[in-house]
């Protein structure tokens, strides 16, 4: 990862989820976006925050997240390119900025915005304080547990299964192109933002990625919320399981270390878990956050 590269990605969560105003914006040039089509009408959009997923044809256009307000507007503007239609679907996978401050932007062009009920409840919660969260807008349509929609020929399907990147995640399938957004169930191969004070269950995590993976089939084409680079934000049930195995792996090894009696001040400056030495680190203290949570977590 080069240098630009890092700090875009560190911004990416560093802005969304920590900064005080969004002072870190300043110096990202939000030209350097990838817009790409993946099978369909189906497609990515990488920018700030977390990947947007889409699809356009000729009687339904959707977005999957919304990054945020000024990268949702390049990716309007992206989108216009192949339709003069307007959004019939805006979905939120979760409530983090990244993925959710954009909506005061998208949602003007949205006919309905969807979330969990959960994530509405989290964005209103635990948005506040910056300059972002002065004008959130919130999905119109919320679920518990599971929504399904049919819009021209796509059949879309979404469901929330327990707490575990967050307290209200989903994962959003267009069934007939068979594409799914994961939000940030999956970081690929990057350790992934874990705070337990937005509902984070590792353990849940790992149960909702079990499903996934026996729900989708091998053909299935998945996205992801975020990755080192824009051609790793989709990809395989296979990076399914390394982010299963990865918190697996997180868990174990920190419940070994505590067992064998080291104290939490060691265990919090581990340089890697073992087996998954090559998880790269977006932003400085990503794996001591992620050995935080798993302690809080095994005290439970
Ligand atoms: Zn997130």
């Amino acid at each position: 990862m080069n240098r630009k590269e890092f700090l875009k990605s560190t911004a990416l969560i560093g802005a969304g989820l920590m900064l005080q105003g969004n002072t870190l914006f300043a110096f990202l040039d939000s030209k350097d976006y990838t817009f790409k089509k993946l099978r369909n009408g189906t497609g990515i959009y990488v920018n700030r925050g977390g990947t947007i997923g889409w699809l356009v044809n000729n009687d339904a256009v959707i977005t999957i997240d919304a990054q945020f307000p000024g990268t949702a507007e390049v990716f309007w503007n992206e989108m216009k390119k192949l339709t003069s239609r307007k959004i019939d679907i805006l979905f939120n996978t979760h409530h983090h900025r990244d993925h959710t401050a954009g909506n005061s932007y998208l949602g003007k062009f949205a006919k309905s915005i969807v979330a969990t009920t959960a994530c509405v409840r989290l964005q209103k919660t635990r948005n506040v304080g910056t300059d972002l969260d002065k004008n959130k807008v919130y999905a119109n349509k919320t679920f518990e547990k599971e929504w399904s929609v049919s819009i021209g020929k796509e059949n879309l399907f979404a469901y929330h299964l327990v707490p575990a990147h967050t307290g209200g995640d989903a994962v959003f399938h267009f069934i007939n192109s068979n594409v799914v957004h994961m939000g940030d169930l999956v970081f690929n191969r990057v350790y992934p933002w874990v705070n337990k004070d937005d509902e984070a269950s590792l353990r849940g995590w790992i149960t909702f990625l079990d499903d996934a993976i026996n729900h989708f089939d091998n053909d299935t084409l998945f996205i992801f919320g975020h990755s080192y680079s824009p051609g790793k934000v989709y990809g395989s049930k296979n990076d399914l399981k390394y982010m299963r195995n990865y918190l697996e792996a997180l868990l174990t090894t920190v419940k070994k270390l505590k067992a064998e009696g080291k104290p939490d001040k060691e265990i919090l400056n581990l340089e890697t878990i073992p087996g998954f030495e090559n998880m790269k680190a977006l932003w400085d203290g990503a794996l001591k956050a992620n050995i935080k949570a798993a302690l809080i977590e095994l005290n439970e």
